[in-house]
């Protein structure tokens, strides 16, 4: 059974967000991370790089609970 989250709002990605690239430098990178942005409390993609120089201004979010089965709790 799917869970229901009542915080899908805490959850929105930057309006100018993109997966395929970095927030900041916007250069193309595969290997961008989800940090929550913390002026606009959004989500955005981040390079390693700016996650170095701006780690003040973000803040790693992977508390929420996977979706879907991943086995028996
Ligand atoms: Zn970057």
């Amino acid at each position: 059974m799917p869970i229901k989250y009542d915080d899908i709002e805490s959850y929105q990605f930057h309006d100018k967000d993109a997966p395929d690239r970095c927030f900041i430098c916007t250069k193309k990178s595969e290997k961008t991370l989800v940090l929550r942005q913390i002026s606009s409390m959004k989500l955005v993609h981040l390079c390693q790089e700016c996650i170095c120089e701006n780690i003040n201004d973000y803040l790693l979010d992977n508390t929420r609970p996977w979706l879907g089965e991943k086995g028996n709790l």
